[in-house]
This record gives structure tokens, C-alpha cells and sequence, in this order.
């Protein structure tokens, strides 16, 4: 059992109040008695958009696969999927109309981790951040530096651009403002052309994938080709261990979807790991990241009428007891988990209710 320490209570103390204290510690003794899991209950978690990713990730970890292994494996296959315009190849591309991604990934039992960001012309930028955890002396490598260590390895480069997400991007850039030389297709009898913007709304879409294998060990990795349009250069928060996830082997493991600058600005998948020590479901622990969020942002411009944070930010976690939860900002969203025989989607809670 390990030693309640003075520093460890005085900052729960001031975190929850004298008295809830000291059920919260024992919970957490409880999540740090063994370095592993339940042994032999495995559980995997993804966004939405992850059900084939999650089945193969449980596929590998019945097969006694490391949650690492299991985890990009399972990623890899929205990687490669065209029709995902959130992730790897098919995604969209920046504001020049080139795809640059960002990738992270997180061992549990080694405490280990590596990222890449705005990496261009390489589909499987988990795979790369995970070369960076293992092969280099470093954790995070950007832009074309990310892509010269990837060709160092091997990988391939290709055009990442689907036609479908090039014609969004012209798109977009078409009806972006009336003030330039881009023209959307108009008629002659148009008067106003180039106010459409709202209607090619950018859009958030990432994967992010957290599991507990076979041996109770925890990993996790997120990926994501960004925020659609984005400034060239621009890393989100998937691509930076802390923000858009988190694992302790531990405790639990957590990750994000939505706007990477609110979450780079909170911190919020190590939040939420943290939370998880002091007692808190993972569920809890998603919420209280997104009640931050919101109360943290002071810019007017990012709320509504009532002054609630506009755009929406997803978390997901598990912890090692194989306990899940997920919570976004606003109702209406999902998540995935696969508990070794099925994979279901589940209801996110959330903070406020769309009308
Ligand atoms: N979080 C990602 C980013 O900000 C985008 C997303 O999840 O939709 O880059």
C-alpha cells in the first residue's frame, strides 16, 4: 500500500475540501495498489468513428497483444480510410490545401511516449510517433523534420489528398470571402456570392484510442489530420502528450476529440488521469474537464448568448479497474468501447443540452 504523503493530501485538501479527502484517498489507493489492471479483463475506447478500430484492437489483445500494438493497429485502419476526412489519408487538408497531420502515442508500462506534428505525406502518423518514442532520444518532431525522420524509416511518401477532400478545400476557399479572386460556381443572375461560409463550416474529427490488454497494462494513442483549414503549421491538441492524451499505467488512460486549442490550453487528458488517482470515474473526471473548459475561456467571441463555450470538446477514459466514461460539452455525443465482446456506442454526458 502506498504512503499517503503530506503533499499528495494538502493538494487534495485544497482541490475537494477537508472532508471528502479521505474517501477519495482510499479510492486512490485502491487504483494504486498494483502497477497492472485486472488481469484477463481487458477493455478498449474510442470516438465514434473508431468501430472497426476497436475491433481490431480487441482482436489483438485476446490474442495476448500489448494495448500499444493493439491501439495503432487498430488507429491505422482510419488512417487508411479515404471516407474519414478527419484522420491520415483523406483528410483535410490545411488552408493551402495540403494535408499535414498530427499523431501521439503513449506506452502504460513504460511510461514512454512520442508524437509528430503537422507531418505531411505520410498516412500513418501514429506509426512515426511511435518510431519517435522507441528510435529517437526525443518526443515530439514537427513539420519537416517529422518528415525526415519518417523517410529515415522507411515510410513512403504519397499525396494524402483525396479528390473528395480537395474539392471540400476548394470548396471552402471558394466561398471563403467576397473580397478575393476565389469565385464559388455562380449564375449570372447571382448578386451575392461568397457569403456561403457558414455552410462549409470547418469541422473537428480525430480518433483517439485508449485500452487495458490481457496483462492490465494501459496505452493510448490519438490521431488526426486537425482542424479542417487550419494555418499551415498549426498543431492541435492531438499531437501533444498531455492534451490530447494521457496514460499512467497506474491509474488510467484518456484522450480528446473537438477544439485542440481549448484542450492545449487545459491540459485536459492528464487532467483527467489525475483526477481519475484522486478518485474520480472516469466519467466524473471527463465532466469536470469539460466544466473547465468552459469556465476557463474569457473570449467572447468562443461563447454564446449565455456565455457557454460555443464549440464542443469530447474526452474519453478508462481507468484500471476497466471502468469507463466519456463526456463532451454539448449533448448529442457519442463514444465506443469494447469490452472483449462487443463493441457499443454509449451516450457521452455532457454539460448543456443543445435546444
Ligand atoms: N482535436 C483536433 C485538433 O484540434 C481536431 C478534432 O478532434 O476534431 O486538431
Amino acid at each position: 500500500m502506498p504512503k499517503i504523503n503530506r503533499r499528495h493530501f494538502l493538494k487534495a485538501a485544497a482541490l475537494t475540501g477537508a472532508s471528502a479527502v479521505s474517501t477519495r484517498l482510499l479510492h486512490a489507493d485502491g487504483l494504486r495498489s498494483s502497477s497492472k489492471g485486472p488481469i484477463g479483463k481487458p477493455i478498449a475506447i474510442s470516438s465514434s468513428n473508431g468501430t472497426r478500430a476497436l475491433e481490431r484492437v480487441m482482436e489483438m489483445i485476446l490474442q495476448g497483444s500489448d494495448s500499444l500494438d493493439a491501439v495503432i493497429s487498430g488507429v491505422n485502419i482510419v488512417e487508411d480510410d479515404p471516407n474519414d476526412t478527419s484522420v491520415g489519408y483523406g483528410g483535410l487538408p490545411n488552408e493551402d490545401g495540403v494535408v499535414e497531420l498530427d499523431a501521439a502515442v503513449m506506452h502504460g508500462p513504460s511510461y514512454r511516449a512520442g508524437a509528430v506534428a503537422a507531418l505531411r505525406n505520410i498516412k500513418n502518423p501514429s506509426k512515426v510517433a511511435r518510431l519517435v518514442m522507441e528510435r529517437s532520444d526525443h518526443v515530439l518532431i514537427v513539420g519537416e523534420g517529422a518528415l525526415k525522420f519518417a523517410r529515415a524509416h522507411g515510410f513512403k511518401e504519397e499525396n494524402l489528398l483525396t479528390d473528395e477532400s480537395r474539392e471540400a478545400w476548394l470548396q471552402w476557399k471558394e466561398n471563403l470571402s467576397n473580397q478575393d479572386d476565389w469565385l464559388p460556381p455562380h449564375s449570372l443572375e447571382d448578386t451575392d456570392i461568397g457569403q456561403l461560409y457558414q455552410k462549409y463550416l470547418r469541422h473537428y474529427g480525430t480518433i483517439h484510442c485508449s485500452a487495458l490488454d490481457m496483462n492490465g497494462n494501459l496505452s493510448c494513442t490519438t490521431t488526426t489530420s486537425g482542424l479542417a483549414y487550419k494555418i499551415s503549421g498549426r498543431v492541435g491538441d492531438s499531437g501533444i502528450i498531455g492534451a490530447g492524451l494521457y496514460c499512467d499505467n497506474e491509474v488510467g488512460s484518456a484522450g480528446s476529440t473537438g477544439r485542440g486549442e481549448a484542450n492545449l490550453l487545459n491540459c485536459s487528458s492528464v487532467m483527467i488521469v489525475e483526477w481519475m488517482r484522486q478518485g474520480k470515474s472516469p466519467e466524473e473526471a471527463c465532466l469536470l474537464a469539460c466544466k473547465r473548459v468552459n469556465e476557463r475561456c474569457r473570449e467572447k467571441r468562443l461563447q454564446d448568448e449565455e456565455g457557454r463555450f460555443k464549440f464542443d470538446i469530447k474526452f474519453y477514459a478508462i481507468n484500471k479497474r476497466g471502468e469507463h466514461g466519456s463526456a463532451s460539452i454539448w449533448s448529442g455525443g457519442q463514444y465506443l468501447i469494447h469490452d472483449g465482446t462487443q463493441v457499443q456506442t454509449l451516450d457521452c454526458s455532457y454539460l448543456f443540452k443543445h435546444k
